[in-house]
């Protein structure tokens, strides 16, 4: 017999999870399926194990720092066994939380890997379920590149099952993932080479957080290749890894290899084409303002329709969807401009609206920034210094804030509250009315000129 809900989302992530959880708080009757473990990417390999990783690596560097402050430390092993040992606990804490989350809601767990059989209807290993609403949501995948030997390297998902550390890995790619990997792990002392194909890393970010993070990222001792392509991989007898790259350059000797080179949605096998439901060529599912797919009473979001690939993006968009189909708020859908992101680099970077270069296209002449670049007091003492640089990119004669982009100690939770301001149509003269908080580096963003 076939069991009816009034909503099933395919994938128990953090889009999945949160258009489920809002459902049955609507009172609707709401399954969630998923293959793998709760709380998908971010939960178990992406997010959360991350930046636990970002904390250990911010706890070495704050122990290099300490001996500025008067500290003789005597000395201090690192030992990723239990480093790792620790996350994977903290991790499968909050798969058991979500476990029970769901249980005491009354939302079905579905196990096993779905396949649509219409819009409607949702085939798990055999046994068939159909609902009025279906949600898909089954996020992405990294990618792996097509070249010889390249099975030899491993994605940020392998880099999560490491039980011992690498110790000269090479990371291609120049996105989030790249830079946040190299960053963590030259902090917890691995020799870090980061290969960017171009000659940039963040290519979409405001150069100037990607001109100082390069520094900072070269300071703190990583080798950075630009314009160096891998074109093949091969392992030596004594394990180590070579690059042979675009140039004919062979890089040697490392004990790691990891591709950070961007993922790819995971919408094959999902039974699209018998639900009628359209993809782009790159597989993503595309989705209007109030995440419709083409075909009526399907949806998508999260990581799997090409948006922002962010965790509290799928979130938002699906309680925002929930309280459209079961609420009574027929106009809710998730306003995808403005979204505030931070990359866990070493400095993290808080970027919010347009760049610069993004803000000139738009705005030409009416465009006004406001930069400034310091090193942050905590940095005085400290035997390394590490650059902070701001930029309020403000628009038109009200000089309205239009983008806020900040690289340094503390950035990653600065950004939250001024993206609240944008969000509110903040003016350069709001940002100056506010009182600065002294002695910060945040102080900086409501005292420019
Ligand atoms: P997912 O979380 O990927 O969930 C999809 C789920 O669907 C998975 O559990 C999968 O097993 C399941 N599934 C897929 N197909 C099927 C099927 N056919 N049947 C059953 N189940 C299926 N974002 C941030 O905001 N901040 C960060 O710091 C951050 N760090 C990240 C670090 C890394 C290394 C990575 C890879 C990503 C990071 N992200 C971060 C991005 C974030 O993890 C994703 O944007 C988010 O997880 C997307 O949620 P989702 O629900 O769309 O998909
Ligand atoms: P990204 O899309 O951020 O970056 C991948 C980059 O790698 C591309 O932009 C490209 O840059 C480069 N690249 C592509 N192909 C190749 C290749 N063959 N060889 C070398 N370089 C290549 O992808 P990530 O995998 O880093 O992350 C995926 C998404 O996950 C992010 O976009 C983000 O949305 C999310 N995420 C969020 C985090 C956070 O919020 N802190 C952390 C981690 C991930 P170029 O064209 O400039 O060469």
């Amino acid at each position: 017999m076939t069991k009816h809900y009034d909503l099933i989302a395919i994938g128990a992530g953090s889009g999945g999870l949160s258009v489920a959880e809002r459902g049955a708080l609507h009172g609707k009757r709401c399954a969630v399926i998923e293959s793998g473990p709760l709380g998908g990417t971010c939960v178990n390999v992406g997010c959360v194990p991350k930046k636990v990783m970002w904390f250990g690596a911010s706890l070495a560097h704050a122990l290099d720092d300490a001996a500025g402050y008067g500290f003789t430390l005597h000395g201090h092993d690192f030992d990723w066994s239990r480093l790792k040992a620790a996350r994977d606990g903290y991790v499968g804490g909050i798969n058991d939380w979500y476990g029970n989350y769901l249980a005491d809601s009354g939302i079905d767990l579905l196990r096993g890997t779905a396949r649509l059989i219409d819009a409607r209807t949702v085939e798990i290993e055999g046994a068939i379920y159909s609902a009025d609403h279906v949600v898909i949501a089954t996020g992405g995948e990294p990618v792996v590149p097509d070249l010889p030997g390249a099975e030899h390297g491993i994605t940020s998902d392998g880099f999560f099952a490491l039980e011992t550390q690498p110790k000269r890995v090479a990371i291609a790619g120049s996105g989030y993932i790249a830079v946040e990997l190299a960053g963590l792990l030259n902090g917890l002392g691995s020799e870090v080479t980061l290969l960017l194909r171009r000659e940039h890393l963040l290519g979409a970010f405001d150069p100037m957080l990607r001109d100082t993070l390069m520094e900072s990222m070269v300071d703190a001792g990583i080798n950075i290749l630009s314009s160096t392509q891998t074109h093949e991989v091969r392992r030596h007898q004594d394990g180590t890894l070579n690059l042979i790259t675009g140039k004919g350059q062979a890089l040697g000797g490392f004990d790691g290899l990891i591709w950070a080179i961007g993922r790819r949605p995971r919408s094959a096998g999902l039974g699209l084409e018998a639900a009628g439901i359209e993809t782009d060529p790159r597989g993503f599912i595309p989705t209007d303002d109030f995440q419709n797919t083409n075909v009526p009473g399907v949806y998508a979001l999260g990581d799997v329709t090409g948006r922002p690939a962010l965790t509290p993006v799928a979130i938002a968009a699906g309680r925002r969807l929930a309280d459209r189909l079961f609420g009574g708020q027929p106009e809710r859908h998730l306003d995808y401009s403005l979204i505030p992101t931070v990359v866990f680099s070493h400095p993290p970077i808080g970027t919010v609206g347009l760049t610069e270069e993004q803000a000139r296209a738009e705005h030409g002449d009416a465009v006004k920034i406001y930069q400034t670049r310091f090193t942050a007091m905590y940095h005085a003492l400290a035997p390394h210094s590490v650059a902070t640089a701001m930029k309020l990119v403000c628009i038109g004669a009200q000089e309205k804030v239009v983008g806020c982009h900040i690289i340094g100690p503390g950035a990653d939770e600065m950004l939250q509250g001024f993206a609240v301001a944008m969000r509110m149509g903040a003016t350069k003269r709001d940002f100056d009315d506010t009182i600065a908080i002294h002695p910060t580096s945040a102080e900086e963003l409501v005292t420019m000129r």
